[in-house]
């Protein structure tokens, strides 16, 4: 079978150094990036802070783009040239030495035909030395430094001119771009034959391990996107693989009646009526639920605009038909969250909320269960699990999961704030249904966004203390450390002990991190609820869930390191009632940010509307000193460009479909995917 993609004509070769001692392709989802040479623990730990953990990690860690072409000069005309340049010449001899730390220097002396030489020294790429043998040509970019020429990018042998077009990584003052190279490359030398092809039968496709080598290193722009759609095309046919899995299923629900006495209380007891956008939602439902085919269903709204109301009115769907309804969530802090708003909507009902976190194991009988996804996935048994609603999270394949163990599977219903437009959602996703709440509640006034220099922090205390004194709340979020948990909870600790002696002295400050146990956490959740606490220092932990109407201001500091999907996420946290709210975004100077994270922060101000932030966000991501990424994209895609690659998911869907009943290297592929997704965070 052969298939003809336009816009994959580019075969691109390239050859790798294989270093002495190189070993078979190995699972490079296993292989851990410290097994590369001069990476050791620190720096694995900030390679992790990108999600980058496997070779695999790296390898998939695309350039943001490529700095130009530069000046060829001779390298006699080397000791007057400024800034970066390329040379050319040949190797006239070369030796390692070891330096501090693990690190190794290759030195080779290149001489040309000016009859200039000079030293060239490479840094931790020992294999080098079995390569830049006497008289090999080279091409080298870089410029003069303390051990002479510096190469950024070299080839080496034939001309080539992949030197020119140097990656740019998205990396941070403590994985500079120019180790990642370092890193890529001694990755791709070591691994690219492990970078196996899943239909290896398909000629016109440039090799998956010639595309991620083009992907680093490309001979020009047009290959480097050639070689980025041809990665895109893999990962969505993995993608849809996931989704097709879910369609193909011939599992049997229980079907619903119709609405009952349950939910005209329930209506009732809502201190408001629901959106035009949230009745449409709802009755997209009711009419899956009538059905024997599982419900399967997207349901997608910005943050604050309203889904929770919608989801709940689906779990009590089941309660009425005598059946359970479950609802998880992507982390334990999460679920409590949503389980202390569903009490609150559940107990004038007289429907009991049972919250389940932790190892759980044996039989759960409350009619409403919130815990995290492991609750579908451990051994729980329910007693009859009717509608199952999964929060933020992207894999479609949990519950069904669940079909294998049981008989019947439970109508599901997914949540997420991820902005995609509809449209794009449906063919990404496939046949999935989605019902979009694409309004807030028309009494919300948009979020109030300041940018506040650190110098002029205290303003922002004192505009805070306007909302305390006037019977509000506020929100102050800690500034990200790429630390361990306990020493993001030590110090959220003290700055909270810090603003309780200074800044917001007098008042009561709460404190909400990810380190306190499930009970302390609830308990200090539901005395801010209770207005017993003024404000909530907390970590990101508050990022999804919290929902507080009272709190009308929030304060983020060094708000610049934090990612814009994650910015946003915090700051749908205020403006959730009638009150006008306000968002202060302390971070460094003007000056002393870089031009992305200006850029993050001045979109935030700009705008309120996820879909906007979105974009901007496809265009910014995975840039500058971002911690914390793990928590921060809006789309699990690493290749894809949603924007640009539409006639790809389509391409996609039909290899997919073509695919359906036998995958075959593809399944490893769509379980990688699933898995990496999983891993990152982000599913
Ligand atoms: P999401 O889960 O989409 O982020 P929530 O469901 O948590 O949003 O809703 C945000 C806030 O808006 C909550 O305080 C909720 O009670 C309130 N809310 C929901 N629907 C309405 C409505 N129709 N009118 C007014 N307020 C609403
Ligand atoms: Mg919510």
């Amino acid at each position: 079978m052969t298939r003809m993609h336009p816009g994959f004509t580019g075969v691109v070769q390239h050859e790798w150094p294989r270093p002495r001692g190189w070993r078979p392709p190995q699972q490079l989802d296993a292989l851990d990036v410290q097994t590369l040479p001069g990476v050791g623990s620190t720096m694995a730990r900030r390679l992790r802070g990108f999600g980058i953990g496997s070779v695999r990690d790296l390898l998939s860690h695309a350039p943001r783009r490529y700095e130009s072409a530069v000046d060829t000069i001779s390298i006699s005309q080397l000791r007057t040239s400024e800034g970066e340049v390329a040379i050319e010449g040949r190797i006239a001899g070369v030796k390692s030495r070891p330096l501090r730390g693990r690190r190794t220097l290759v030195s080779a002396l290149v001489t040309d035909e000016s009859g200039g030489s000079i030293t060239a020294s490479f840094f931790n790429q020992p294999w080098l030395v079995e390569k830049l043998t006497p008289g090999t040509h080279v091409r080298l970019r870089g410029k003069l430094g303390r051990y002479g020429f510096e190469p950024k990018t070299y080839d080496i042998g034939e001309a080539k001119r992949t030197a020119d077009f140097a990656p740019v990584y998205p990396a941070s003052e403590e994985v500079p771009a120019t180790r990642l190279r370092e890193l890529v490359r001694a990755a791709l030398a070591q691994h690219v034959d492990a970078l196996q092809d899943a239909l290896p039968d398909e000629p016109v496709l440039a090799l998956r391990r010639d595309a991620v080598a083009a992907l680093h290193f490309p001979s020009d722009l047009a290959e480097a996107e050639t070689a980025r759609r041809r990665l895109a095309l893999d990962e969505l046919v993995a993608l849809q693989l996931v989704v097709a899995r879910l369609r193909t299923t011939d599992a049997v629900a229980a079907p619903l009646g119709r609405p009952g006495e349950l939910i005209t209380r329930y209506r009732e007891t809502l201190p408001f009526t629901l959106t035009e956008h949230q009745e449409r939602a709802i009755t997209e439902i009711d009419l899956d639920l009538a059905q024997k085919i599982p419900m399967q269903r997207l349901l997608q709204g910005d943050v604050g605009s309203g889904k929770t109301v919608v989801a709940l009115y689906a779990l009590l769907r089941a309660v009425e038909n005598g059946k359970q309804g479950a609802l998880m969530a992507p982390t334990a802090t999460l679920a409590e969250q949503h389980f202390l708003t569903l009490e609150a909507l559940c107990t004038p009902l007289g429907v009991d909320v049972a919250l389940l976190t932790g190892s759980i194991r044996g039989s759960v009988d409350a009619p409403i269960v919130v815990g995290t996804h492991a609750l579908i996935q451990t051994e729980v048994e329910f007693r009859d699990l009717a509608v199952a609603v999964v929060d933020e999270q992207h894999r479609f394949g949990v519950a069904q999961r669940q079909a294998l163990v049981d008989q019947r599977t439970p109508h599901v219903l997914h949540m997420t704030a991820t902005p995609i437009p509809r449209t794009l959602a449906l063919t990404i996703y496939g046949d999935l249904a989605v019902s979009e709440i694409a309004k807030p509640p028309a009494d919300r006034k948009p979020i109030i966004t300041a940018w506040v220099g650190a110098e002029r922090s205290s303003d922002a205390y004192s505009r805070l203390k306007v909302h305390l004194d006037a019977g509000r709340q506020a929100y102050v979020v800690c500034p990200l450390i790429e630390q361990s948990e306990t020493r993001i909870a030590r110090a959220a600790e003290a700055e909270a002990e810090r603003l309780r002696r200074a800044e917001l002295r007098g008042y009561r400050v709460g404190l909400l991190h990810g380190r306190l146990k499930p009970a302390e956490r609830r308990a200090v959740m539901r005395q801010f609820k209770d207005r017993e606490l003024d404000v909530l220092v907390a970590t990101t932990v508050i990022e999804v869930g919290v929902d507080v109407p009272n709190a009308t201001i929030m304060i983020v500091q060094e708000a610049d390191r934090f990612g814009l999907a994650q910015l946003h996420q915090l700051r749908g946290r205020v403006g959730r009632g009638a009150e006008q709210s306000y968002c202060l975004l302390v971070s460094r100077q003007k000056d002393e940010l870089t031009e992305t994270a200006e850029a993050r922060l001045q979109a935030l101000v700009d705008t309120t509307d996820g879909f906007e932030l979105a974009e901007a966000d496809l265009d910014l991501r995975r840039e500058g000193a971002l911690l914390g990424t793990r928590q921060s994209g809006w789309s699990d895609l690493r290749f894809t460009k949603l924007r640009q690659d539409r006639d790809l998911v389509e391409q996609a869907r039909a290899i997919a479909t073509e695919l359906r009943d036998d995958a075959g290297p593809w399944q490893d592929e769509a379980d990688r995917l699933g898995a990496d997704a999983d891993h990152r965070g982000l599913a």
